[in-house]
């Protein structure tokens, strides 16, 4: 199983539009954070997490030619914005891309993203897209994927489980029957806003709190805004809790 963080940052980006603080000027990697997402490849499908505005970009980048299947964990724009350059893969493999997600996030889709669903013209590039809603673990071949219901604020959303690795992203709140679904796993992955609380995520101390409980050999932390430095913030932490980063890859 391979992974690769596409993106690491909060729904701005790191650099900031117009700031000038010492993470959005750094000149270390590490620091610029494009918006939230990860790939994982396993059992011969390719899966993404998420499909924010910079998904062609980070799809280049990573030298990723192809996605078999979208799992969403909620509709917030830095999360679906890029949605569309998924069409590059239905048009190749001339089917319908599967995405599955909670109920509501994906009935947000039908509407944001509303050309794809009605009778347009010929000839206008659409992506063909089939919306799975999903409630229970299920399996795409042979691998069994694990929604994880999470609270992000008061918005119901999902982490992901893939085996032994977990990715929940956009959270504040971990319901006590998630616990369960997270028990076991090796590399875990938590959302870790900043280090100042916040309505609907995780704060840095919350998250190595929940890490903890959680108990995976391995955390890492996403979903980061301008206010942690990697390489400071990551002095700091434990050894069993690192800072993702955009381009981070993983072997499980
Ligand atoms: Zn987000
Ligand atoms: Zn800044
Ligand atoms: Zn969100």
């Amino acid at each position: 199983m391979k992974i690769r963080f596409l993106g690491t940052g909060t729904s701005h980006g790191i650099p900031v539009i117009g700031c000038h603080c010492v993470v959005c000027r750094s000149k270390d990697p590490k620091d610029k954070r494009s918006r939230a997402s990860v790939y994982i490849h396993t059992k011969g499908l390719d899966f993404l997490i998420d499909a924010g505005p910079e998904l062609r970009r980070q799809l280049l980048a990573a030298k990723i030619d192809n996605l078999d299947v979208l799992l969403l964990t909620h509709a917030h724009a830095d999360h679906i914005a890029g949605l569309d350059d998924v069409r590059i893969f239905s048009e190749r493999q001339a089917r319908d891309f599967p995405i599955f997600g909670p109920r509501s996030a994906l009935r947000q889709v039908r509407q944001r993203f509303d050309y794809v669903f009605c009778n347009t013209q010929k000839g206008g590039g659409k992506p063909r897209l089939a919306l799975h809603p999903v409630q229970h673990p299920f399996h795409l071949g042979q691998v069994r994927v694990v929604p994880i219901p999470l609270w992000h604020g008061k918005l119901r959303v999902y982490g992901y489980r893939i085996k032994d690795f977990a990715y929940c992203t956009d959270v504040s709140r971990i319901p006590e029957a998630s616990y369960k679904l997270l028990r076991g796993v090796k590399v875990l992955v938590l959302d870790a806003l900043r280090p100042l609380p916040h309505e609907t995520h995780f704060n840095l101390e919350q998250a190595l709190t929940e890490a903890k409980r959680i108990g995976a050999k391995q955390t890492y932390l996403t979903h980061m805004c301008h206010l942690l430095k990697h390489a400071e913030t990551e002095k700091q932490l434990p050894r069993a809790v690192r800072l993702a980063y955009d381009g981070l890859e993983l072997e499980l």
